[in-house]
């Protein structure tokens, strides 16, 4: 996948994308590190918190609440927004949201615009058609800085650069920015090197865009939480402001967002709150950007909320905490899943807004269903569960289609077998005397023919001489 294309659209099945990512051993140590302290930060920092089970019940209420009356709460988020100055676009996909940002800034003959960073505009690849319509997009959040300079794709939700160390960093920066020759790879050099460059870029660049955690359809409030503060700097001092999200973010009352001030922080960097949080309401003489716009896009999520067992996967505040408990992406990293959302949530979020077939069906499966997730999910989505509905989703198009697979028709052939105790029985005898030939120190350690796949990557212990059945009659003789 090209660097600046939309970043739902997957290229390449996982497991093909998941064995490149096996072989690089330094990306295994560095994503290895990076989520072990993440995982041992935010543990404590939740423990800290008597109610915490409260607050998740509290946020999935508000999150599964507004997802029923999606439509009035969008609505009165467009006249508040409307009231306090702002102005709303709705965009039905990607093209039309891309094709909205670009006309309001060729408008103002912009050739530069600033971003903090913004998972939406990576989902919608606004890079890329911004740089088609010349207009260079300045990323300023560092982790992106790093990925943007380096000419790469983010692998995680909050720390992009998380496959990145420091002396990768350090060769980027002195390949792409001013002023580093003589740079270290000590954090405070690299810090110092992307600041010095941010600044020029913040007292001259008259224009920005910004994602959003949310936006409350009482007051018109759109809300970023950040830890770095340049952020703050886009949101203040450009002239021209351009707010993307998705239309699952807008939560209805102010007073909701006391659940999620507590919930995100701890949940995705692990602090008790956030360093920066910065909320902008329309536009106000003499204070903040003079132009304000609200971007609401839909790119395939009228879809999800249409589909009952999946419409959880919109309660998603982004903290990232599924990603750095699971054991499939501590070991393949993001990029593996091939689209801006990796992890748990890319494994339910990139398949749905993927028309099938695609390469993102293979995305439900990569998962062991350990429910590890689910367990550290601040607002309460199933992850395991919605895997499932979508594999049986994909096994079903699949059966449609191709009648005569072989997996197919060896699963209809188990599944009679199963039904049915007197076949079950001698499908017993049979396999028990079948592999006889495949048994080497007690364990079958390969198979022949399509069935290799099953002893590829482990032994399987020999079926029993005697069925519990068998064993059950003989003892009550
Ligand atoms: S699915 Fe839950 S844990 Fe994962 S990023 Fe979204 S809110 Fe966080």
């Amino acid at each position: 996948m090209s660097v600046d294309s939309p970043g739902i659209i997957v290229e390449r099945a996982f497991p093909a994308a998941a064995r490149d990512a096996l072989r690089d051993s330094q990306l295994r140590r560095n994503i290895g590190k990076a989520t072990n302290t993440i995982r041992a930060k935010r543990k404590a920092v939740v423990a800290e918190m008597p109610d915490w089970q409260d607050l998740r019940d509290a946020g999935y209420a508000i999150k599964r609440d507004t997802l029923r009356h999606l439509d009035r709460h969008l609505l009165a988020l467009e006249a508040s927004v409307t009231a306090a100055g702002g102005t709303v676009h709705w965009a039905r996909d990607g093209e039309e949201a891309n094709r909205m940002v670009g006309d309001i800034l060729a408008g103002h003959q912009a050739k530069e615009v600033l971003k903090i960073k913004s998972l939406t505009t990576d989902e919608i690849g606004l890079n890329g058609a911004l740089s088609a319509r010349g207009i260079e997009p300045i990323e300023t959040d560092l982790a992106e800085v790093i990925v943007q300079k380096g000419h790469d794709r983010s692998s995680h939700i909050l720390v992009p650069a998380i496959h990145r160390n420091r002396a990768e960093i350090r060769e980027i920066f002195k390949r792409e920015l001013p002023d580093t020759e003589h740079l270290t790879d000590e954090p405070r050099d690299l810090a110092d090197a992307a600041r010095r460059y941010l600044r020029q870029k913040f007292l001259t660049v008259p224009y920005a865009i910004s994602g959003a955690n949310f936006a409350v359809a009482e007051t018109g409030s759109v809300a970023i939480f950040e830890s770095e503060g340049n952020g703050r700097m886009c949101l203040t001092l450009p002239r021209v402001l351009i707010s993307i999200m998705g239309i699952e973010k807008v939560i209805p009352r102010w007073a909701d967002m006391s659940a999620f001030l507590q919930l995100l922080p701890r949940s995705s960097t692990a602090e008790r709150m956030n360093p920066y949080n910065s909320v902008w309401s329309g536009t106000r003489a003499g204070e903040g950007p003079e132009e304000f716009h609200l971007v609401l896009l839909d790119n395939g999520r009228s879809d999800v909320l249409a589909d009952e067992p999946a419409r959880d996967t919109l309660n998603c505040i982004r903290c990232s905490a599924c990603l750095n408990i699971c054991p499939v992406y501590e070991r393949t990293g993001g990029r593996a899943y091939g689209s801006t959302y990796p992890g748990p949530i890319g494994a339910i979020l990139t398949p749905q807004m993927n028309a099938p077939p695609s390469p993102a069906d293979s995305l439900p499966f990569a998962s062991s269903l350990c429910g590890a997730c689910y367990e550290v999910c601040p607002v309460k989505i199933d992850i395991p569960r919605i895997l499932v509905h979508l594999r049986g989703k994909v096994v079903a198009a699949r059966g449609a289609k191709t009648a005569l697979d072989g997996e197919a028709l060896v699963m209809a052939a188990m599944a009679r077998v199963f039904e049915n105790p007197r076949l079950y029985a001698l499908a017993h005898k049979a396999a028990a005397i079948g592999q006889v030939p495949f048994i080497r120190d007690g364990a079958i350690k390969s198979l022949p023919g399509p069935l290799a796949g099953w002893t590829a990557m482990r032994d399987l212990t020999p079926i029993a001489k005697q069925s519990f059945r068998e064993w059950w009659k003989a003892r009550d003789r």
